[in-house]
């Protein structure tokens, strides 16, 4: 058989189709998901229905976001499954997740990821973290490594802060590229993100926290007295309690965040 054709399906290489085929690794995501009605339950990516159906069969409802005409089509169609999906076939990196939000749930949401968007995917589902319970993601491993790590690390980077500024971040399980078809190159791992009811440091204006990320690690080799030269000078640095001559891998969290309140009480 072909191996990029999966259940007559061929595998679209631009929607990152990378089936999931291995019962065991289906098993372990699902029980690590523990799916429940007690929450607005949300899938991202379906696909053929992996996780879909094991999933399906320990809850009454459950929302799916597909892009991919053919595959919602033939969830729609599904004898099983069917009854049990609101299927909406729509990019998840445009989607208004409030809109599937039900009086007094907060959201479940997982999903294999698309590996080619899952960053830009991460950023946008954290605008919704103060609706989510928690969330259940296969990413590249190397993705995951990047959300999980810590100042001094050379895979902390912008995606490293956001996220553990919205979330608790938990690796949960490696994957190999035979559990998928087709396999892809890359190892694979799952990964929970638990949004925090109170954040451990908050940031006054979003938009600054996410500001400061992206000018900090944009000129990732370059000290921070460089780098944010444009909106800190090397006095304000030092007064905020922050050494001019760090580079943007060494500064915590915390002290993004402190930078971020600076500028947004500057800009008051
Ligand atoms: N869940 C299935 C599995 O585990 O076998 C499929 C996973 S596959 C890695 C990713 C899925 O996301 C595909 O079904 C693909 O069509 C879908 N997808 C790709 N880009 C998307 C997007 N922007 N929004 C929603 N779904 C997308």
């Amino acid at each position: 058989m072909n191996s990029k054709v999966h259940q007559g399906h061929k595998a679209r290489k631009r929607f990152g189709q990378n089936f999931l085929h291995d019962d065991y690794v289906i098993d372990q995501i699902v029980d690590a998901i523990y799916p429940t009605d007690d929450f607005t339950m949300v899938e991202i990516g379906p696909g053929l229905g992996a996780l879909t159906g094991p999933v399906c069969s320990r809850i009454q409802r459950l929302n799916v976001v597909e892009l991919d005409r053919d595959l919602a089509a033939r969830l729609a169609t599904h004898p099983i499954l069917k009854d049990k999906l609101n299927i909406h076939q729509a990019d998840a990196m445009k989607f208004d997740f409030t809109q599937l939000l039900e009086p007094g749930k907060k959201m479940k949401i997982f999903g294999n990821l698309p590996y080619n968007i899952s960053t830009q995917l991460m950023f946008h589902l954290f605008e919704f973290a103060a609706h989510v319970q928690d969330m259940h993601f296969m990413l590249q491993k190397e993705v995951v490594n990047r959300l999980a790590a810590g100042p001094g690390s050379k895979t902390y980077g912008r995606l490293s802060v956001m996220a553990q500024y919205y979330c608790q971040v938990v690796p949960v399980l490696e994957v190999g590229p035979e559990a998928f078809q087709p396999a892809p190159k890359v190892n694979s791992a799952v990964v929970k993100l638990l949004p925090y009811e109170v954040p451990p440091f908050v940031a006054h204006d979003i938009a600054c926290l996410s500001q400061v990320t992206a000018d900090a690690f944009g000129k990732r080799r370059k000290t921070i007295r460089n780098s944010l030269s444009h909106l800190f000078n090397i006095e304000q640095l030092t007064e905020l309690g922050l050494d001019p001559g760090a580079r943007p891998e060494q500064l915590t969290l915390a002290q993004y965040v402190t930078l971020a309140n600076a500028l947004a009480e500057r800009k008051e």
